[in-house]
C-alpha cells in the first residue's frame, strides 16, 4: 500500500493539483504562496489558508493562547506579503475540546485580532467544532495591483538572490512565533524594483529556493559566507529547517542597486541564478557542492 509518507507533502500536493479543474478567472492556482484570481477589478484577489494543529505544530505548554492565535494568522499574512499583496479579510475555523477554559479560547481570539488590527485585516466569519485537540484554520484574502504581483516562476539567468533576514534556529529563538510578517518590506520591493520571483521561507532556504528553481526551470549558486545565520544557527538549519518567514526573492542585477542603498530595509544578497537545474553551494573555502533542494516536509 502506498502511503502519504511515500509520496511526501509535495508529491501529495502535485496529485491534488492534477485533480483540480481550473476556472478561467484563476490566474494562479495551486503551487504559489497564494492563489491569484482575476475577479474583474483593477486588482487581483489573493487567497491563502494555513492550519495550526496541536501536537503537530505546537504544544499548549510551548505557546500561550495569544501566541497560538497570532501565529495562525501571521503565517497567512506572510504568504500574502510574498505575492506583493496586502491582506484584507479572514475567516477563522476553530476546533477545541469541551473542557477547555473559555479564557484560553478567548486568548487565541485576542492573538488573532491584535495582529489582524496591526495589518488592517478584519475577521469576517469562521466555523467552530468540538475536537479533542486544538485546530485553527485561517483562510485569508488579500489584494495586489496587477503589475505588482510576484510569482515563484520568474527567476532568470544572472538574477541575484536575496533574503530579508537571518535564517535558521527559529524554534529555539522562538522567531517562528514572534516573527513579523514582512508586508512592508515586500511593498517596498514591488514598488521599487519588481522582483522576478519571490516567496516566504517557511520550509528552509534550500527547499524553498528549490520551488523557485523548479518553477522557473533554472539553477542557482549560493555563497555560504553571504548567507545570514540567526543566533547559534548552523548552515544546515538555514538550508533545511523551517519557519524563518523571511522573504526570498530574485532581481535583475540592473535593479539591485536601487534597494542595496535602502536605509529602512535590509536585504542580504546570497547568490545568483545560473543556467541548469541544480542548486550549488560555494562553501567558505571556495569549494563547490550540490545541495539537495529539500526543506521541512510534513510527511
Ligand atoms: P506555503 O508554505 O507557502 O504556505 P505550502 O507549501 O503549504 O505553501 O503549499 C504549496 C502549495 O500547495 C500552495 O499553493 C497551496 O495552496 C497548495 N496546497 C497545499 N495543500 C493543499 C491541498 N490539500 N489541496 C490543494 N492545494 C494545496
Ligand atoms: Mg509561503
Amino acid at each position: 500500500m502506498k502511503t502519504l509518507y511515500d509520496l511526501g507533502e509535495f508529491g501529495l500536493i502535485e496529485r491534488f493539483a492534477k485533480q483540480v479543474h481550473a476556472g478561467r478567472d484563476v490566474v494562479k492556482g495551486i503551487g504559489d504562496d497564494t492563489a491569484v484570481i482575476d475577479n474583474g477589478g483593477e486588482e487581483y484577489l489573493l487567497m491563502t489558508t494555513d492550519m495550526l494543529v496541536e501536537g503537530s505544530h505546537f504544544l499548549r505548554t510551548m505557546m500561550s493562547p495569544q501566541e497560538i492565535g497570532r501565529k495562525s494568522l501571521a503565517c497567512s499574512i506572510s504568504d500574502i506579503a510574498a505575492m506583493g499583496g496586502i491582506p484584507t479579510y479572514a475567516v477563522v475555523s476553530l476546533g477545541a475540546p469541551a473542557n477547555m477554559s473559555v479564557q484560553f479560547i478567548e486568548g487565541i481570539g485576542q492573538g488573532i485580532n491584535n495582529l489582524a488590527k496591526d495589518f488592517g485585516v478584519t475577521v469576517v466569519g469562521g466555523d467552530t467544532v468540538k475536537n479533542n485537540r486544538i485546530i485553527i484554520n485561517v483562510a485569508l484574502l488579500g489584494k495586489v495591483k496587477k503589475d505588482e504581483v510576484v510569482y515563484r516562476n520568474g527567476a532568470r539567468k544572472n538574477d541575484l538572490i536575496f533574503v530579508t533576514g537571518p535564517l535558521g534556529n527559529s524554534f529555539r529563538t522562538r522567531k517562528h512565533i514572534h516573527f513579523k510578517p514582512l508586508v512592508e518590506d515586500a511593498q517596498f520591493l514591488v514598488k521599487n524594483v519588481k522582483p522576478s520571483s519571490m516567496m516566504d521561507v517557511s520550509d528552509g532556504l534550500a527547499g524553498d529556493l528549490g520551488h523557485i528553481l523548479r518553477q522557473s526551470q533554472i539553477g542557482a549558486v549560493l555563497f555560504e559566507k553571504k548567507i545570514p545565520l540567526a543566533k547559534d544557527a548552523t548552515l544546515n538549519q538555514a538550508l533545511h529547517d523551517g519557519e524563518d518567514f523571511e522573504l526570498l526573492f530574485t532581481v535583475n542585477p540592473d535593479q539591485a542597486e536601487v534597494f542595496r542603498k535602502s536605509k529602512k530595509f535590509k536585504f542580504y544578497e546570497i547568490g545568483k541564478i545560473v543556467s541548469g537545474s541544480a542548486l550549488t553551494l560555494v562553501d567558505v573555502k571556495g569549494k563547490k557542492r550540490k545541495v539537495e533542494m529539500k526543506g521541512f516536509e510534513h510527511f
